[in-house]
């Protein structure tokens, strides 16, 4: 299919969020193959007006007025529309201020809820947008939050899927959408390979950029899909496949907005005049950024990264396991290999049912019956596939001059195939839409639109993930994945799983698929996840990152020595946040105002309201 064909999705010469020409045609199948089996129709809006707690109605609109008189009102939306969920695959149309719909164009995932909501489509909703301008215009709005006591939701592009998307966890906190108008690259400098972004520059965009400009020495590191945003990404710890896949440890320098309104930067930024601002994080004296990733202090407006010098070439390769109990022993095999930086990138150990559903076609079509997917099932389908007959499969690519990769694969396959009926796959002999060459663009630097595909297993198909880290070990890796096995037997819905290894960790990600239509398969989904979550605390293994409405969950898990973690975040949190207006909860960290009145869920009841909010203390006006 040409884009020529396909109008419709916007480009990213016409949205700072929209997909590169050279992908659309990936957008549009990915979107055709979803409306084959949609069912679910928009809702009408039952809980209107939605007003955070903590703020009477006509003030509300009071304050509304006011920071639209500010801003300009186009940059101000009151979210009174029916909820749509758009595709996770569109990006770059927002509905217009007047309420007029836009007919001709798909629906993108949206910035005022989760576009694939888990629970009743009325929580987890924002009252409002607000796309700021600036630095300064976030200022603005942080006073205004903070005059009104409304409180705001930081997004970039707000595509953070499987976690929550774009919702606020405190149902009416104002969305700040900071990527619409902030999204320039404001740096890329070749020479000490760095850049610096602003919240709304999405993979694709800094890519395009790069090859723009011609620099053929420089790579970025890109996740799964390409459509979200470098600095988001990086903040809520997300991973890529390059050899620089840790985004947070590759960042060098940030501008935040603190919730009382002051504009700080970080490590060297501090210092007038500098020049060493992304090429050295720390400057001097206490080390602040690690306060603002995954937490409510403080909105985040320019981000330094590092970006990779082009290794002068790569290779993907791909084996084959056979067996379940084949994992432990791969694990083992992995982890020198992944320390001693033999196998460079992170390692892509997923579990074979996700390759058919990467095929983008919906479960009934392998199997139409209830229960978990029959195992058997999969390797008829597999046979028929060049992967043939498996169970786990490993992803990899290997960096450098053709000599030194050499070398590497050398290794590597003698000692992958030390596990009996191990396969190494040519990829030569793979066609050229084979899943394999997706995972080689994106280890070597492309950003792609594919990964979500799987997404399509149902109908109207949601995601949530269970993300628990282990040590690399296969006696961890086994048990992680039997208690997930289990759970998948005992909850009836399917999971994708996909052992990640970062070099001496592993993250393993279950992503359950639901359809979002579907009321009793979204409360099984959630169920299975609060199940996974407690049994493997009890078992010593806690998340490195959450979906919203789990997040007080997992923060409880992290208890050690009478929660002395979560009592000094809390202690941040109301020194830094003295009203708290800044994503209350996020993370689990629950301001003053907000702590004791029932706001934490706990999962005998999915709300994101709690039994209203204390008035400040007179010390506490700013
Ligand atoms: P992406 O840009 O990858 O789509 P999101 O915008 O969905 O990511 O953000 C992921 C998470 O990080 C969300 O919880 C969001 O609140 C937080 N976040 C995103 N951007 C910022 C920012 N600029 N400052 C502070 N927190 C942010």
């Amino acid at each position: 299919m040409s884009s020529k064909n396909h109008p419709s999705i916007p480009t990213l010469k016409e949205k700072h969020n929209g997909v590169p020409p050279r992908l659309i045609h990936k957008a549009h199948r990915a979107k055709a193959l979803i409306d084959d089996i949609a069912t679910k129709e928009p809702q009408a809006r039952k809980r209107l007006p939605v007003i955070p707690q903590g703020i009477e109605r006509t003030r509300y609109f009071l304050a509304i007025d006011e920071i639209s008189r500010d801003l300009g009102k186009e940059n101000v939306e009151i979210n009174d529309k029916p909820l749509e969920d758009g595709t996770w695959s569109v990006s770059g149309l927002f509905s217009p201020r007047n309420g007029s719909v836009v007919t001709n164009h798909p629906k993108p995932a949206p910035n005022t809820h989760d576009g694939m909501a888990i629970v009743d489509e009325e929580e987890l909703v924002a009252s409002a947008v607000i796309y700021p301008g600036s630095t300064e215009d976030v200022q603005k709005v942080v006073h205004w939050a903070n005059k009104y006591l409304i409180p705001v939701h930081p997004i970039s592009m707000g595509r953070n899927f499987g976690y929550g998307g774009a919702a606020p966890r405190v149902r009416g906190a104002v969305v700040l959408d900071l990527g619409r108008r902030m999204n320039k690259i404001l740096d890329i400098n070749p020479d000490d390979c760095t850049c610096l972004v602003e919240p709304g520059v999405s993979y694709y965009a800094l890519y395009e950029e790069v090859q723009t400009r011609g620099y053929k020495n420089l790579w970025i590191d890109v996740p799964d899909l390409g459509g979200g945003s470098v600095l988001g990404n990086a903040l809520d710890r997300g991973v890529g496949y390059t050899p620089y896949g840790d985004h947070w440890s590759t960042h060098s320098g940030l501008e935040v907005v603190t919730p009382t309104g002051e504009i700080v930067r970080t490590g060297m930024g501090a210092l007038p005049g500098n020049n060493t601002w992304q090429v050295f994080p720390y400057g001097y004296g206490p080390f602040l950024d690690g306060i603002f990733s995954q937490s409510n202090y403080g909105i985040v407006t320019k981000m330094g990264l590092g970006l990779m010098p082009n290794p002068g070439g790569h290779d993907s390769f791909l084996y084959t396991f056979k067996k379940e109990e084949d994992l432990e022993q791969l694990v083992e095999i992995v982890r020198p290999l992944r320390i001693a930086m033999i196998l460079e990138n992170a390692a892509n150990i997923r579990h074979a049912l996700q390759i058919l559903a990467l095929s983008g076609k919906p479960r009934s079509t392998f199997y139409d019956g209830g229960g978990p997917f029959p195992t058997e099932k999969m390797h008829e389908y597999l046979r028929q596939h060049p992967y043939g007959e498996c169970t786990w499969l490993y992803y990899g690519t290997c960096y450098g001059p053709k000599e030194v990769r050499r070398l590497k694969l050398d290794i590597i396959n003698r000692e992958f195939m030390k596990v009996p009926g191990a396969r190494r796959i040519n990829p030569a002999q793979l066609p050229s839409t084979d899943y394999f060459w997706s995972r080689d663009r994106i280890s070597s630097g492309e950003p792609d639109l594919e990964e979500l595909s799987w997404v399509n297993w149902w109908p109207n198909g949601g995601h949530v993930a269970f993300s628990p880290v282990a040590p690399t070990r296969g006696a961890d890796a086994l048990r992680l994945w039997q208690m997930a096995k289990e759970h998948w037997a005992k909850f009836g819905l399917d999971f994708f799983f996909d052992f990640v290894v970062g070099l001496r960790e592993l993250h393993l990600i279950v992503e359950c698929v639901y359809d979002r239509n579907n009321p009793m398969q979204r409360a099984d989904a959630l169920s299975a996840m609060r199940s996974l979550i407690q049994e493997a605390a009890e078992k010593g293994y806690g998340e490195y990152r959450t979906h919203l409405l789990l997040s007080d969950q997992v923060a409880g898990t992290y208890s050690w020595n009478d929660n002395a973690l979560m009592k000094l975040n809390e202690k941040l949190k109301d020194c830094l946040d003295p009203n708290g207006i800044l994503a209350p909860g996020r993370s689990g960290v629950w301001p003053a105002r907000y702590r004791g009145r029932g706001w934490e869920i706990d999962g005998d009841r999915e709300s994101s309201e709690g039994n209203g909010v204390a008035p400040p203390s007179a010390s506490t006006k700013l």
